[in-house]
């Protein structure tokens, strides 16, 4: 064989004229349809699924749906600004959000950014709106709690920090009070929060915003939206760019709380999104994976282990139920990815017991270990005797002459009922909750009318502030029932309740 140097160089040269460096190129489709907030690109075909793409008219959109010929797309925002024929770019990033304490106070849209009017965030640092959960090596026990201040659930269903648990119930059943509530309650406490509304109405939010600020709890709060307005691309990714949030500051060592109120919108935006790009719709017309939509969100609630940073993310995500029905599709997906659930009743509600838990079907399966010791111990025979109480009081409209030991029991349940209640926006410290439910538990209430428990309450609460404030921060410090303190509180409600009986 015969080589020619002056072929070869004609063929290197021919190549290096034809040659165009890899990372110069950006890769760009054109449209070939748009409509509904959906795209499909033709030509992407390097395009990784959750990308992030960049339409020639300015709008942005991730390619959800990779397939032979096209990608389908979602468009975030001004999807009417994407037109047939228009280009579209890859970015070769995925969804990401700013992280980090230039967070705290801010109101931010789904894609992290500000719709406060308070300017930029000035944000340092960007992460993935996607993450895999961590693993069960980096995990730890679940054993510090996390107080809400509502005396039902801190006694009858503890949340431990990392815990996910659901706050399920119909709709106006107080269920955003709760979280609000428990935002509220960490002041001072440690615990950063992240309040992610999904569908609801500006109003509404608003409402919260203004309602975390006049408490103070704005300081330690970010709130992402992704409203009802908002397009269902933007509901959808609302609740990931919350926990990525939440997950930065997990990875520096603190705790942090985030509510997603809520999951059964949330569900609903997957679906239409879904159904747009033409995936197959299943049980009630969701996609096959709308349990994966919220295993893997929940799943990135966890404690860490000191050599992953040591904080923890706890869930409170929310359900709406249909005429109380906790058997749905999306409610008993989100029931078994949870480690319990606060259930809330229209019923109880309306009888003016709120926040309207229903204490037989609400459960925390961490339980007494996301308890300090001296609640443990004080709300043991809590949950018993409100289940008998119901039972009873079922069967004492029936018949009238009851023996003493029923009457008692039915006395005892109406109390206890009684001083479950709580107004909304007053969470109450841990120490205060144990002694109003010592109160109640050691019977000094039996003879007190049933309309006056919540002022005896309040006014207890009043006369411990001014004459043992020693006892209760004593208690907050120790958090356990010592025999001393025990003796305390039962003195302590003696002399309130012999004042109180006589005025
Ligand atoms: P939606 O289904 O509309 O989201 P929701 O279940 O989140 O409703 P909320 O908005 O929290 O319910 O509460 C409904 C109403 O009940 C509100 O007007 C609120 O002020 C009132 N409410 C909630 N909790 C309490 C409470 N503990 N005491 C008195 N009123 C309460
Ligand atoms: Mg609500």
């Amino acid at each position: 064989m015969n080589l020619r140097p002056e072929e070869i160089s004609s063929v290197i040269k021919e190549q290096i004229k034809g040659y165009r460096s890899p990372a110069a190129v950006r890769e760009t489709g054109t449209v070939i349809q748009s409509g509904d907030g959906i795209a499909r690109v033709f030509g992407l075909t390097e395009a990784m699924s959750g990308e992030l793409l960049e339409f020639s008219g300015g709008a942005v959109g991730m390619a959800l749906n990779l397939e032979e010929d096209n990608i389908g797309c979602v468009i975030f925002g001004a999807a009417q600004s994407v037109k047939e024929g228009d280009s579209a770019a890859r970015t070769g990033r995925v969804a990401e959000t700013p992280a980090g304490d230039v967070m705290l106070g801010r109101v931010v849209d789904a894609l992290g950014r500000p719709i406060d009017g308070k300017g930029p965030l000035g944000a340092a640092r960007f992460r993935p709106i996607e993450r895999v959960a961590p693993g069960v090596i980096a995990r730890e026990e679940v054993n510090v709690p996390l107080q809400t201040g509502i005396k039902a659930i801190d006694a009858m269903a503890p949340i431990g920090r990392g815990q996910r648990e659901l706050i399920i119930g119909d709709r106006q059943t107080g269920k955003t009070a709760v979280c609000v509530d428990a935002i509220i309650n960490q002041k001072g406490k440690g615990a950063l929060c992240v309040y992610v509304a999904i569908g609801q109405k500006a109003s509404t939010v608003s409402r919260i915003v203004s309602t975390l600020a006049e408490s103070g709890a704005m300081d330690y709060t970010c709130v992402v939206v992704g409203g009802a307005s908002e397009s269902a691309p933007m509901q959808y990714i609302a609740p990931y760019t919350g926990v990525a949030i939440a997950e930065e500051w997990m990875e520096r060592g603190l705790d942090a709380l985030i509510v997603y109120d809520d999951l059964s919108k949330h569900a609903a935006a997957y679906r239409a999104m879904s159904l747009l790009l033409k995936r197959p719709p299943g049980r009630e017309a969701y996609p096959g994976d709308v349990f994966y939509l919220h295993s893997r969100l929940l799943e990135r609630a966890a404690r860490v282990s000191k050599d992953f940073g040591g904080g923890s993310i706890t869930a409170l995500p929310v359900i709406e139920t249909q005429a109380g029905d906790i058997s749905a599709y999306v409610p008993t997906n989100v029931i078994s990815i949870t480690d319990g659930q606060i259930y809330l009743e229209t019923e109880l509600f309306n009888a003016g017991v709120r926040p309207a838990i229903n204490p037989g079907l609400s459960v925390s399966r961490v339980g007494g270990s996301a308890q300090i010791k001296a609640m443990r111990k004080i709300a043991g025979p809590l949950r018993l005797e409100l289940a008998q109480y119901r039972e009873l009081a079922a069967f004492a409209q029936f018949g009238s002459d009851l023996d003493k030991d029923t009457q008692d029991r039915l006395r005892q349940g109406e109390r206890i009922v009684e001083i479950l209640k709580q107004p909304q926006y007053k969470p109450l410290p841990v120490e205060k909750q144990i002694l109003s439910l010592f109160a109640v538990t050691r019977k000094y209430l039996t003879d007190i009318n049933v309309e006056k428990v919540t002022d005896f309450e309040r006014k207890l609460h009043e006369y411990a502030d001014a004459n043992a404030p020693e006892l209760l921060s004593e208690l907050a410090e120790k958090g356990e029932l010592t025999p001393e303190i025990e003796r305390g509180f039962a003195e302590l409600v003696e002399t309130f309740k012999a004042g109180y009986v006589t005025a």
